[in-house]
């Protein structure tokens, strides 16, 4: 398996025991997840999905960021849980627990596989204070009135996802709400302490002062905790290349002495019509938005297959309709094969294991989604295919696409319906049109179309 590693910017072949600790940074739970965001959990449901059709098992955390993760990245605006509460009228955990669960209804809805292990920045903030406390012992934090920092000039290395391309956000210059203090541009915040005269609905208490931990902290602990250090595989989307993974191996650095993953993986963003998604451009999409528009969110996962997951993706209703069709479509053949109307070759094919071979090369290249899938329809086209060995081989590629092709089944009609559609049928061909209207309206009532086909006319259950 060769996957994309963003530490050594280039394809490198996966070199993982059998169980592969695989930690994937979650969502911020004070809003809807919108269909960007889903577009980087897909494409860590396909990583996994990968990982397991090649015999690996996989143990997948993923946190809950349920405090911390402020407004700005330098560091400063609200945290936007306490925001959350604010707008809602709420306590932060009543609205923690309401997006939580919502984000858990939404993955499923897109049949995005739930991690082993879920794992919330609350319930981990002993492990964060003592991780802070051993960078304090080593030397690589200093406190100013905001909070802790780490100090980025005392590590050698700071900044190794970046190659040789320092962030815009980062250069010298670059307009930042500077933080009163801190030394350099890209120290971070460890522990921010509540500020005074202000009321937080989360905060602790510890050596340095009440307050809450920095989002980077966050992950440190929480994926060493659950995976251990190093870990395999470390996600995210693009955006957390230059700051929060970045921040996140300069404490597992610090505090260990050792690279905190072996392999990290980014995932392209999506845009919508073109622009980037954005509350304030007021063009965010949600998985319930989707649904209200009348799509199965499962064609969404068909329009993000079509993309490689390192470029970019363009969403436009559009798209969706045509990927909604592509997916119709494709359930359609396998009914149709499932109920044997194509070709009914009983030899055992030679192009099955052809078509088995490149499908595992193609997605075993750094999941090489758009070439699996053009693969697929080839092999459901292709007349040599047996219908039964079709089936089991689109099953077989379904299992990384998680498309629920294998939920299409053949309608089983009840008789009654069986004899009114021939009663129908006869009175067609007596040509008593009045009688096969009134028996199609009867069919309609109990719940069945006749559709014309170019196979003459057909029963659709409704
Ligand atoms: P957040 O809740 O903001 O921490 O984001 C959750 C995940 O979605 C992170 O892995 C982000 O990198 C990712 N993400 C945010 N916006 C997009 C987007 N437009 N396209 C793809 N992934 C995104
Ligand atoms: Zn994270």
């Amino acid at each position: 398996m060769k996957l994309y590693n963003t530490l050594s910017r280039k394809k490198d072949t996966f070199k993982g025991k059998k169980r592969v600790n695989l930690f994937t940074c979650g969502p911020t739970v004070y809003w809807f997840a919108h269909i960007g965001n889903f577009r980087t959990y897909f494409f860590e449901d396909i990583l996994k999905r990968v990982l397991l059709y090649n015999g690996y098992t996989v143990k997948h955390v993923m946190n809950i960021t349920d405090v911390g993760h402020l407004t700005s990245d330098a560091d400063t605006g609200e945290d936007k849980l306490e925001k959350g509460a604010k707008r809602e009228n709420k306590t932060v955990w009543e609205v923690a627990d309401f997006y939580t669960k919502h984000f858990r209804n939404d993955l499923k809805s897109l049949n995005i596989k739930e991690p082993t292990v879920w794992v919330k920045a609350t319930d981990t903030i002993k492990e964060q204070i003592d991780l802070i406390k051993i960078l304090e012992k080593k030397g690589f934090t200093y406190q100013i009135e905001d909070g802790v920092y780490f100090d980025t000039s005392k590590l050698k290395n700071y900044g190794v996802l970046w190659g040789n391309k320092k962030p815009i956000e980062l250069k010298a210059g670059a307009r930042v709400e500077a933080i009163l203090g801190k030394k350099n541009i890209t120290d971070f915040a460890l522990w921010k302490l509540t500020a005074p005269g202000v009321k937080r609905q989360m905060e602790w208490d510890s050596p340095w002062g009440k307050g809450f931990p920095g989002w980077h902290t966050e992950c440190v602990a929480m994926s060493i905790k659950n995976l251990g250090i190093p870990f395999d595989i470390h996600c995210g989307g693009i955006d957390h290349i230059p700051i929060h993974h970045t921040n996140e191996i300069a404490q597992a650095q610090g505090a260990y002495g050792k690279m905190m993953a072996n392999y990290w993986m980014h995932g392209e963003f999506l845009n919508i019509e073109g622009s980037k998604i954005s509350k304030s451009i007021g063009n965010v999409v949600t998985v319930d938005n989707l649904i209200e528009k009348g799509f199965n969110p499962i064609s969404l996962r068909y329009l993000f297959l079509t993309a490689h997951y390192r470029s970019k993706l363009d969403f436009t209703w559009v798209s969706l309709k045509a990927s909604q069709n592509g997916l119709q479509s494709l359930g359609e053949k396998i009914l149709r094969l499932l109920e044997g109307q194509t070709t009914k070759i009983s030899a055992k094919s030679k192009s099955l294991p052809v078509y088995q071979k490149k499908f595992l090369d193609f997605i075993n290249d750094d999941l090489n989604m758009p070439k699996a899938l053009a693969l697929m329809w080839q092999a459901i086209n292709d007349p040599t295919l047996p219908n039964k060995e079709k089936y089991s081989l689109i099953l077989d590629m379904d299992k990384i696409f998680g498309l629920n092709l294998d939920k299409i089944r053949k309608i089983k009609i009840p008789k009654e319906i069986i004899s009114l559609d021939k009663e129908r049928e006869n009175a067609r061909q007596e040509k008593n049109w009045p009688e096969a209207d009134r028996l199609r309206g009867e069919l309609q009532k109990l719940g069945y179309l006749i559709e014309d086909t170019t196979n003459g006319p057909k029963l659709k259950k409704l």
